[in-house]
């Protein structure tokens, strides 16, 4: 699987560090909502399809990326640095039977 580096070009995944979902949203560090760090903190998509992933470029330039990778084909269609994501409303959509 090659994963483009905006800064590096296409490497080998190897090179890479999964960093999680990228669809996550913390919650208000002061918010006592615990349904909402209960979903946050344990609650992860399976999805069979499309897929936001947080990955670090560690043996590279170190740079963390946004990656939309299909979780069936690994193809990887998107990639971008995930600091420009901070501004995108979350994606997450749960639908029955989603999780493989
Ligand atoms: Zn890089």
């Amino acid at each position: 699987m090659l994963i483009t580096c905006p800064y590096c070009g296409p490497r080998n995944v190897s090179e890479y560090t999964y960093q999680g979902d990228g669809n996550r949203t913390r919650p208000d560090p002061a918010s006592t909502d615990q349904a909402a760090w209960n979903e946050y903190v344990y609650d992860r998509l399976n999805p069979a399809g499309d897929h936001h992933e947080i990955w670090q470029h560690s043996g590279g330039c170190r740079a963390h990326l946004r990656v939309t990778r299909n979780t069936l084909t690994h193809v990887v269609t998107e990639v971008s640095f995930a600091r420009d994501a901070g501004h995108r409303k979350s994606e997450r959509h749960r639908k029955p039977g989603a999780h493989a």
